[in-house]
Parts: structure tokens; C-alpha cells; sequence
């Protein structure tokens, strides 16, 4: 499975580049959009053409993850029936948040589903675990199995740091981790610093760690050209011998072989 990041600031879309939205394409062809933030649909464009999306599934409804859902349906919704076949869009989210999670059906454009968070969710060619994370809101992590190929994927969504990720993140080939804070601000109620992303790559022999959710600027004090290579260097500090990478738009991965 190939995975695409389409935006990867956490909290707010900076100098034309949007918040969480990637892209993980199956071996089989299946397009499926993992969070919908700012201007995902703008670079979803210029990968594929948003109706060719096989399925949504959504981490949380902080609108860093959800900005672009919206528009995202109007797209379903608008887009002339005369040139193409209209399809309804199935979105996979939770359903603690009821008012959020009705949002997701409009009658014959989306369907809302809500995964089961205690069991295995199968979405296309991916068998989906869940954890709930430490998050102001309800937020989960996805541990995205693709059965043919057996490659896994696992994405922190917005998180604390909690041990129970470690085994949720055992053995992962790529792990996509939110890193929004710097060393020093460890234990934090809702994103995980660079030392806890590094400590959790080398606990759990992961083959890769990406960084994501990254702040579009420094804290006070610290230049704003290079903050984020100074971020992935204080993450790979910790990671030990697990490469570790930003995120940027458009960069994407073949799992399994990165
Ligand atoms: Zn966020
Ligand atoms: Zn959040």
C-alpha cells in the first residue's frame, strides 16, 4: 500500500499548505482518505479526482481533521451528474460525538458508519484496529493491516503519550505519529513531543517513523527557518536507529518496502 500526505500541519493551514489529510492507496487500487482537513481536497486534486475516493475514515472532529468534509460532500453532491456515474460516499468515523456523526449522511451523497472501536473494522483490502487516545475529544488511532500484502500502517491521530501505543504500534512498517511539541513538554493532555514520538519508534521496532501534526512555528525563542529539522532531529535522538522523517505535502511512501 502506498501512502500519500496530502496536509500535515497540526491545528491550522499555513502558507498554502492544509492540516491532516493523507491519502493510503491499497495494492488493489482502493483510494481511501484517512482525515479530511484544510485544503485536502485542493491536493487530493492533484492526485486523483476526489470522486474517484473509495472511502473516508475520520480520527476525530477537531477541525484540523475535518475542515475540508464539507466541501468534500458538495463535491459528491454537485459535481455534474452528466460526467460521471454518482456514487454515495461511505465516511467511517465515531459515533460518541451523535451531533458531529449525523453530519456525515447526506441521503444519496455520503453515509456515515461508525467503526467498531472494539473489534476489527475490514474497509476495502484493510483490517482496522482501534485505540482511543489521550485528546481533549474523543480521538482514535487507526492500526491498518492490508490482508494481501500483510503490511501495517499505524497512525497516532492526535495523541498524549500512553503506554497501552506501544503495543498498538508493535511491529508497525510505517508509523505516522502527531508530533505538535518539543522536547520538554512530555505528558502533554493532547499531542506528543519529539522525545516520546523517538522513544515510541525504538520501544515498538518500528521500520519507519514519520513525523506529522507538526507546528507551523517554533516556540518563542527558537529561529523560524529549520524548526522542523531541529524537531526531527530531537525525535531521532530518541528513536535510536529507526529513520526518521517529516512529513510534507505530496511526499509519499510504498509500505512495506520504505
Ligand atoms: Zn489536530
Ligand atoms: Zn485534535
Amino acid at each position: 500500500m502506498k501512502l500519500t500526505t496530502l496536509g500535515c500541519w497540526g491545528a491550522y493551514p499555513y502558507k498554502d499548505e492544509g492540516t491532516t489529510a493523507y491519502l493510503l492507496t491499497g495494492h488493489d487500487g482502493f483510494q481511501f482518505l484517512i482525515d479530511c482537513g484544510s485544503r485536502a481536497v485542493n491536493e487530493l486534486e492533484k492526485e486523483i479526482s476526489p470522486l474517484d475516493l473509495d472511502a473516508v475514515i475520520i480520527s476525530h472532529y477537531h477541525p484540523d481533521h475535518v475542515a475540508d468534509l464539507g466541501v468534500l460532500r458538495h463535491y459528491f453532491q454537485l459535481y455534474p451528474k452528466h460526467l460521471w456515474e454518482p456514487k454515495v460516499l461511505p465516511i467511517y468515523a465515531h459515533d460518541e460525538d451523535v451531533s458531529e456523526f449525523e453530519k456525515l449522511t447526506l441521503p444519496g451523497v455520503s453515509q456515515g458508519f461508525s467503526y467498531n472501536t472494539s473489534g476489527t473494522e475490514t474497509i476495502g483490502p484493510f483490517s482496522i484496529t482501534f485505540i482511543k487516545t489521550v485528546h481533549p475529544v474523543v480521538c482514535y488511532a487507526f492500526r491498518i493491516v492490508e490482508e494481501a500484502t500483510g503490511q501495517v500502517f499505524v497512525f497516532t491521530a492526535d495523541t498524549g503519550y500512553f503506554e497501552d501505543l506501544e503495543t498498538f504500534a508493535a511491529g508497525a512498517d510505517l508509523l505516522l505519529a502527531d508530533v505538535y511539541l518539543y522536547e520538554g513538554n512530555e505528558n502533554h493532555i493532547a499531542h506528543l513531543t519529539s522525545k516520546e514520538a523517538g522513544l515510541l519508534a525504538q520501544k515498538t521496532g518500528v521500520k519507519k517513523l514519520v513525523l506529522t501534526h507538526m507546528p507551523p512555528l517554533p516556540p518563542k525563542g527558537m529561529p523560524t527557518e529549520n524548526h522542523l529539522e531541529y524537531l526531527r532531529n530531537e525525535t531521532q535522538k530518541y528513536a535510536g536507529n529507526i529513520p526518521v522523517e517529516l512529513a510534507s505535502p505530496h511526499q509519499s511512501w510504498e509500505i512495506g518496502e520504505c
